[in-house]
């Protein structure tokens, strides 16, 4: 099947009970069993429940991976992969511009427990693979990143680290892409995770987080701290996640076209220093983005002039985009990443990276472009 049929259709049976063609929400923390350890395969919702299975198969399947594993959040997926796969002594090799609180979890949880994380800034796939060691378990990447959606060749990535004969596994993060547009796994990548808060989820309404492997064994140790750990999702964040997941397609086409028109416009506005979307020519990776990516996605980055001020004074005049943290829901959002969601990176860190204070961040929603481009309009006569 193809992803749109996927998104719609796995682990969406009909109920064989009742023949209800959406399956049941199972709201039930533990399985009445026949006598003790005679049970259906199910016994405690922690370790097993189906509405999790339904929403994990779906996943896996829009991902092309043989196993899925759902998480309570995003970043409680990104700590379940590291935590089952690294040992204190260990290291991680990581691109630098990421989410910030993933960078938090890599600095203020592991680096305390013992592993180690070295950044590059450089995205060339060699110069990641450089860094690796024998002490490497894992390779990290985000593409595109966030906020300054810079693109990581992931096949580039994956014959370097082949080449060298390393062992480390190579871990894509595709929140911002997601399946629709790219994925990793058949590009080479081992273990993809999601923040399925963000467009998997698609309408702001439920945190959630999953990761996907290339093959079975890989996600053992995962399904083995997954509940050991617990950070599971619960049955109704599942659901919403599921429910979301059907129109994923077709939400990211219009979240695609809305972009592209907003960042166009952006373009030829003086009050914008910069407009960063991998889909305009003058995007550094353009080139990738065409080779790696279905859609150049529904983010847009702009530096407004007059840094700080400018920045929250636009900020404050959009009426349709909200000033929020988040993305990839089916309405607009505009945020800034050095006082909201980038925050715990040191500024001397953010700055280089270009998360300047004038930097915005627009999540392009699935309104009509007319009525976003005209409350951008508006707002930017506020600078
Ligand atoms: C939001 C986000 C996360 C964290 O996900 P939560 O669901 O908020 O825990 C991780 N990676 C990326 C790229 C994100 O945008």
């Amino acid at each position: 099947m193809k992803l749109a049929t996927q998104a719609v259709h796995v682990g969406q049976h009909p109920d064989p009970s009742t023949g209800a063609t959406i399956p049941p929400v199972y709201f039930t923390s533990t399985y009445t069993q026949e006598a003790p350890g005679k049970h259906k395969g199910y016994d405690y919702s922690r370790s097993i429940n189906p509405t999790r299975e339904n929403l994990e198969a779906c996943i896996a399947a829009l991902e092309s991976g043989a196993a899925g594993a759902s998480f309570a959040s995003g970043l409680a997926a990104s700590n379940g992969v590291i935590a089952s796969l690294c040992r204190p002594g260990d290291s991680l090799v990581a691109f630098g511009d990421m989410y910030g609180g993933t960078y938090r979890l890599l600095e203020r949880c592991f680096v305390p427990w013992g592993l180690k994380t070295r950044y590059t800034e450089n995205s060339a796939p060699s110069a990641i693979a450089d860094l690796v060691d024998a002490t490497t378990r894992i390779v990290w990447i985000e593409t595109p990143t966030n906020p300054m959606l810079r693109l990581i060749d992931i096949a580039g990535v994956a014959q370097e680290l082949k080449k060298r004969g390393s062992k480390a596994l190579l871990v894509v993060d595709n929140t911002f892409a997601t399946p629709a547009l790219q994925r990793p796994i058949e590009l080479g990548a081992d273990i993809v995770v999601h923040s399925t808060t963000k467009y998997l989820g698609g309408h702001s309404d439920v945190i959630g987080g999953a990761v996907v492997t290339r093959d079975a064994a890989t996600m053992e140790p995962i399904r083995f701290y997954q509940n050991a750990a617990g950070g599971v999702s619960g049955p109704l964040d599942c659901y919403l996640t599921q429910r979301g997941i059907k129109t994923l397609p077709v939400r990211l086409k219009a979240h695609c076209e809305n972009a592209m028109r907003v960042a166009a416009w952006a373009m030829e506005q003086s009050k914008f220093e910069r407009v960063i979307y991998p889909g305009l020519k003058d995007h550094a990776d353009h080139e990738l983005a065409m080779r790696q990516m279905a859609g150049f996605g529904g983010i847009v980055s702009c530096v407004v002039k007059g840094g700080l001020d400018g920045a929250s004074r636009f900020m404050s005049s959009t009426k349709l985009f909200a000033c929020a943290e988040s993305l990839g829901g089916v309405e607009s959002l505009v945020n800034h990443p050095a006082i909201m969601t980038h925050a715990s990176i040191p500024r001397e860190i953010r700055e280089a990276r270009g998360v300047v204070d004038g930097l915005v961040r627009l999540s392009v929603g699935i309104e009509d472009a007319d009525d976003l481009i005209a409350d951008l309009e508006q707002a930017l006569k506020a600078v």
